[in-house]
Formats: structure tokens, C-alpha cells, sequence
């Protein structure tokens, strides 16, 4: 391989590799794991703890399952309740290989597509875990009385996801999340009412504490106060959620930030793959330069929405006035084994290619039609709406036009981060101690995540997962109490008083989000849908020119004591700033294209997505310093052959 402009911004260190990763025929290695993984006795459970930051599908369902086993556990969220965590958005579904369609589903079958959706870059044994496991979490979900949707004879109902043949999506009509993140709530707050999690809302972890070279607790502010707390454990669990909002239009929430997992990250913890960001195909296009949030119109859409353009460019006719063979329905065309339900990362570039050759419609022509008039003539409007109904009144809310009457307008938008906090088998960090579920780590979805495939991850570490590994670790506690004068904790402590003092004495003439908001744009135009060499290269300047200007020239108002959303803000933006710098300088060092991450320079003849399993096939763990050092894990295929994804 030639050398790499990335170099000039990063050091290379010793490979890494997963050492607690199984080995034996697939479908053992989790059981074989999970038999050899020390116990440790109910009696023995109350006398350890654990801190979970995080109470979406991934943090409600550990804390709970922890705390229902007898563990002492202190669960956090920056939410008034944890029921608001981000993952009450989730819309479409919930994958699991129950194969109740008798459609030819298999637990290898999930397995593979999720590999190869995942373009190959995600490991073999986790995904396999996964897919065994998916078909418990909806026997736990369905007992605890999450009301998935059903067909007539009583069965849970299915739909299909993008990227699968089969329909394997439960749901619970565009309202999945929340009733999955109900489901755990309840299970938490039981806990929480039978004295085993303590809940402490509207604390934002600011800190790791390492002891001894161990994860033993975290700095929070309260929110309200302004009161600095110090918190320790025998471990640390964060399942903290994504990054997506590095890119200030996204369709998270407007919280979602990366301190938690930044500031572990500062601490010594490995980030893997930041630069794999999906950019989801069905969001409502951007409409104005005021806009601080984007909405997704689930995927679960696709399934019975037909997407096209017009044939020419500048057509400004009315949808319904421009006749069929005067429309390309490009995925069809392009892709007609997989249509409509092509994966995100190719029906979004897809979209984007239609809009860059001046087909796209709406306003700016940024857009792409989303049509129901076939499936409304074929199905009826009344049973559209059944499936669809909340989504299309949301659509009509945002846009104020009909979309039984006219099609939907959609453009990709950002949505989900395959990157996150370095794992192994175990979820554990690099930091002993410390482990990362959910969204937060990077595990599993390689370089493109599945759609329907987060929450079936979430509650996978969170319900049956890290019960074991995280057993496994404590089998060794309880460990020697750390006491809040312990120099580490002080430092700890410290640090955050010292951030905020400073954040609050620059005094500038910028607002925090108008830094968000440029940042935003840089990694939008540079580190988005398509990145090449010299835009990734102009990007990490950029954003290194306005760190400084943020840290000179902040407006933080108010004070620390007392609520204060301007210096939260400030301190999330402040990470946005050094997590994009390394999105970037990742996504320079891929020097291939994959999943999320198209390199304009390496794509076949028909500009579809140029891998290169010679030298990339590995995942990227960043460590931290003034300069970062990339440390490669090299993945290695048993069981699915590594070849060109092709959806045609
Ligand atoms: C609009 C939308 C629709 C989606 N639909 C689907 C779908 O249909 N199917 C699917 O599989 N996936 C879907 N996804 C993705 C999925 O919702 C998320 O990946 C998943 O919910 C993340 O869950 P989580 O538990 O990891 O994190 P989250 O739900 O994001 O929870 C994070 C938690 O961490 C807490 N937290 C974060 N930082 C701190 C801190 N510093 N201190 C204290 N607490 C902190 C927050 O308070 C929160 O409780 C969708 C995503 C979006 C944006």
C-alpha cells in the first residue's frame, strides 16, 4: 500500500485484538462463552455495584436486568425521566429470526445479511450472537406486554427492512421504540421501586474515574443545581447513545452528544470507526436555514412506497401531472432484486445522485417522491393507514401537504453512527471496568447498519449480553472502596470544575450554536455522503480553525448553580469539535469505500461503492493524544465470503 495522506495527522500503533473473543463452530461460541464465564452468587450480588449512564433500550434494559439479579445499581440519564431517552423515537421496528412468515428466515440467515450489510466490516461471532439472541428479546418484550402489531390469526405480525429478502421486522405501528423503551422502563422502575437501582435523572456524566487502571465511577453535574457529584462503582456501564448530532441536523434528538463516551475516550478508551455515520434515505428534506432537526419517515415506508423522480431535469409539474413513463423509479431500475428496500447507505446515495443530476424535486431540488398511490389503490387507503397512519400525520404536521394525496418529498439525512467506544466479545473497553452497550459501542453493524437492527442490539447487550460478561468481571469484587479524596477522583472532579469555570469565564460574542450549527456544515459538505482525499483534508483545517475560535470566543451565559442549557450545550459542542477532527481523519486513513463511507475515489465504473479487503479490512481503533495513534483489530470471515454486496 502506498503511503497515506492521512499519516501527517495520526500515528499508527500495535494492532489490537479481541481477547476474549470465542472460537469453536459459530453457533456454540456463545453458549461455550457463556458456560465459562465466572458466576457469582445471589448473596454475593448485593455487595457490588455497578453505575449505568444511559437509560434508552440499552441502559433501562441492563439496569434493570442488574438490578432484578441483585446487583446495587445507580442508573443516570440527563432526561427529567428516563422513559424520554432518545430511543423513544424509533419508528419502524425490531429484527428477530423468529421466521414466523415461513419466508426461508434462519438465525444464519440474520446473521448473514447483517455481515454482509454491514459490508463486511463488523465480526463474524458478535453478529451470530446477536441473531441467536434476537428471538428471546421479543419473548421478553412480548411478556412484559409490548403490543406488537399481529395478523389475523393472532401471530405477530412481520414487515421487511432494507437489505433482507425476508420479513423479519416486528413492530408496533411507527411507534416500536416507545413501546419497546416502555416495556424496559417498567422493568427499571420496579427495580428502582424495589430499592436495587438508584435513579438519578437529569445528571450529565461529565467524567470518568480511573483507579488503579480500572473503571470505578463517574463526575455528574445536576443539571438543576449545578451541584458537582461524584459517584463510584465496581464497574461502569455507558450506554450513552450516538454521535450523530456532530453533524447539528440529524434525526436524533437534540441532546444526543458524545460526552460520556468522549470524555472515556480522553481517559484512555479506544473509539472505533468514528467515521462510519449512516445517512438514512427517508428523512423530510431540509427546509429552511432556521431548521435545528431533521424527521425521519421510517424505513418500514419503503416496503410499500414506490421512490422516483421525474425522467428529466427542471420537470416542476405537479406529481400527479406527470405520467408513468415519464418517471424513473431508480431503484427498481437499478437495483431489481432488492427495489425499494435496497440497504440506507445505497438508497441514500442513490437519491443523492438523482438530486446532483438536477432530477430532484421540491424546493432547491433537494428531494426524492415517496409514493403510496399504487399501494393505496392496491391495499385501500383504510389499511395504509393501519400500518402507516401516525407517520403520515406527522409527515402532513412538518410539511402541511397530504401525502395520501400526493406524494411524500424525502431526502437522506443523518441518523445513526455504526462508530463508537472499542469493545471486545465481553462489551468491555479497553478500560477494565468499563463497558459500553447500545449505540455507544461500535460493535456489530460494521460499516452500514441494517435498519431495525439498533434496537434488536440494544436490548441484545442490555437484557442477555453484558447479565453474563459483566457477572463474569464482578466474579473478581467487590473491589477496594475508592473514597471521594482519593487523588484520582479529585483530579477527576477537578477537571469538570476547571472546564465549566472556563467555559463560563471566555465571555465571547458567538453563540454555542452558531459554532454547532458551522461544524455541522463542515462535516456535512466534507465527512457526509461522499468524502475524498482533499475534502476530508480541508475539513480537519476547518475544524481545527474554528476549535480555536470556539474557545476564544464562546458566549456561555449565567452561571454553573443554577439550570443552565447554554454551558450543557457548550460542553457537548466542545467534544462535537475534537470527535469530528477524528471522524475525519478516519475517514482520510479508509482509503476504500463501505457502508457509510463513500470515497469518491474508489468506486467501480458504475459508481457503486469500491471495497478494499486488501488493506481495510479492519476495524479502526483510535487512541487518544495530542496526536491520535490508530491501532488496527484485523477481522477475519469464517463463515460468510467476503465479496461485492450486490443488491441488483
Ligand atoms: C428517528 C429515529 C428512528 C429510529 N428508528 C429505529 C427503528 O425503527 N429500529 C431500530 O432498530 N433503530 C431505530 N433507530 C435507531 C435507534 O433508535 C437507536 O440506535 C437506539 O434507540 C439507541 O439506543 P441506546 O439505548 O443505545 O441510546 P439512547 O436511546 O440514545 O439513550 C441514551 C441514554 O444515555 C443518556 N446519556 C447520554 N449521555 C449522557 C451523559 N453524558 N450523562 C448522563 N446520561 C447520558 C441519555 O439520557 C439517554 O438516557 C432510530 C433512530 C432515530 C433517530
Amino acid at each position: 500500500m502506498t503511503s497515506n495522506v492521512s499519516e501527517q495527522f495520526h500515528a499508527t500503533g500495535a494492532d489490537i485484538h479481541d481477547t476474549r473473543a470465542p472460537s469453536g463452530p459459530i453457533e456454540r461460541r456463545w453458549d461455550d462463552h457463556k458456560f465459562n464465564t465466572l458466576l457469582v452468587n445471589p448473596a454475593n450480588r448485593r455487595k457490588l455495584s455497578v453505575i449505568v449512564v444511559g437509560t434508552g433500550l440499552a441502559g433501562a434494559s441492563a439496569a434493570a436486568t442488574l438490578g432484578e439479579a441483585g446487583y446495587k445499581v445507580k442508573s443516570f440519564c440527563y432526561q427529567d425521566s428516563p422513559r424520554r431517552a432518545h430511543s423513544i423515537a424509533a419508528q419502524g421496528g425490531i429484527n428477530a429470526a423468529k421466521n414466523y412468515r415461513n419466508d426461508g428466515d434462519s438465525i444464519y440467515r440474520l446473521f448473514y445479511d447483517t455481515v454482509k450489510g454491514g459490508d463486511f466490516r463488523a465480526r463474524e461471532s458478535n453478529v451470530y450472537r446477536l441473531a441467536q439472541v434476537s428471538v428471546n428479546i421479543i419473548d421478553q418484550c412480548v411478556a412484559q406486554g409490548v403490543p406488537f402489531a399481529r395478523e389475523y390469526g393472532g401471530l405477530l405480525d412481520n414487515r421487511s427492512f432494507g437489505g433482507v429478502q425476508v420479513s423479519r421486522t416486528f413492530y408496533a405501528r411507527g411507534q416500536t421504540g416507545q413501546q419497546l423503551l416502555i416495556g424496559a422502563y417498567q422493568a427499571l422502575e420496579r427495580q428502582i421501586a424495589a430499592g436495587t437501582v438508584e435513579m438519578n435523572t437529569r445528571h450529565e456524566m461529565l467524567e470518568l474515574i480511573m483507579v488503579d487502571d480500572k473503571a470505578r465511577g463517574v463526575i455528574v453535574r445536576d443539571m438543576v443545581s449545578g451541584e458537582i457529584q461524584t459517584h463510584t462503582a465496581d464497574a461502569v456501564v455507558l450506554a450513552t447513545g450516538g454521535y450523530g448530532n456532530v453533524f447539528f441536523l440529524s434525526t436524533n434528538a437534540m441532546g444526543c452528544n458524545v460526552t460520556a463516551t468522549w470524555r472515556a475516550h480522553r481517559k484512555g478508551a479506544y473509539f472505533a470507526n468514528p467515521c462510519y455515520t449512516q445517512i438514512h434515505p427517508t428523512c423530510i428534506p431540509v427546509s429552511g436555514d432556521y431548521q435545528s432537526k431533521l424527521t425521519l419517515m421510517s424505513e418500514s415506508l419503503r416496503n410499500d412506497g414506490r421512490i422516483w423522480v421525474p425522467k428529466v431535469g427542471g420537470d416542476d409539474r405537479l406529481p400527479s401531472d406527470i405520467p408513468e413513463d415519464e418517471r424513473d423509479y431508480y431503484l427498481e431500475r437499478i437495483y431489481p432484486a432488492f427495489g425499494n428496500l435496497v440497504p440506507r447507505d445505497i438508497a441514500s446515495r442513490a437519491a443523492k445522485y438523482q438530486c446532483d443530476d438536477g432530477r430532484g424535486v421540491g424546493p432547491g431540488g433537494l428531494g426524492v417522491y415517496l409514493d403510496f398511490a399504487d399501494a393505496i389503490s392496491r391495499l385501500g387507503r383504510a389499511e395504509v393507514e393501519a400500518k402507516y397512519g401516525n407517520l403520515f400525520d406527522m409527515y402532513a404536521q412538518i410539511t402541511g401537504e397530504n401525502p395520501y394525496e400526493q406524494p411524500m418529498r424525502i431526502y437522506p439525512a443523518v441518523h445513526y453512527t455504526m462508530g463508537g467506544l472499542w469493545v471486545d466479545y465481553d462489551l468491555q473497553s479497553n478500560l477494565t471496568g468499563l463497558f459500553v452497550a447500545g449505540e455507544a459501542n461500535f460493535s456489530e453493524h460494521g460499516a452500514n447498519r441494517l435498519g431495525a437492527s439498533a434496537l434488536m442490539q440494544g436490548l441484545a447487550d442490555g437484557y442477555f449480553v453484558l447479565p453474563y460478561t459483566l457477572a463474569n468481571y464482578l466474579a473478581d469484587g467487590p473491589y477496594e472502596k475508592v473514597d471521594d479524596d482519593h487523588p484520582e477522583v479529585v483530579a477527576a472532579r477537578q477537571a469538570v470544575e476547571d472546564r465549566i469555570a472556563k467555559f463560563l469565564a471566555i465571555n465571547g460574542n458567538r453563540t454555542v450554536d452558531s459554532f454547532h450549527k458551522e461544524l455541522g456544515q463542515i462535516m456535512w459538505d466534507y465527512c457526509g455522503m461522499e468524502r475524498t482525499e482533499e475534502g476530508l483534508t480541508k475539513a480537519i483545517g476547518l475544524i481545527r480553525d474554528l476549535k480555536d475560535e470556539f474557545w476564544s470566543n464562546v458566549k456561555v451565559a449565567g452561571v454553573n448553580e443554577e439550570l443552565n442549557q447554554t454551558l450543557e450545550r457548550a460542553g457537548r459542542v466542545a467534544d462535537f469539535f475534537e470527535l469530528g477532527e477524528l471522524m475525519c481523519i478516519d475517514a482520510l486513513n479508509r482509503r476504500e469505500s463501505c457502508g457509510g463511507h463513500f470515497r469518491a475515489e474508489s468506486q467501480t465504473e458504475d459508481g457503486e461503492a469500491l471495497r478494499n479487503d486488501d488493506d481495510f479490512a479492519y476495524v479502526s481503533a483510535w487512541e487518544f493524544g495530542d496526536e491520535p495513534t490508530l491501532h488496527k483489530e484485523p477481522l477475519d470471515y469464517e463463515y460468510v465470503e467476503m465479496k461485492s454486496r450486490s443488491y441488483k
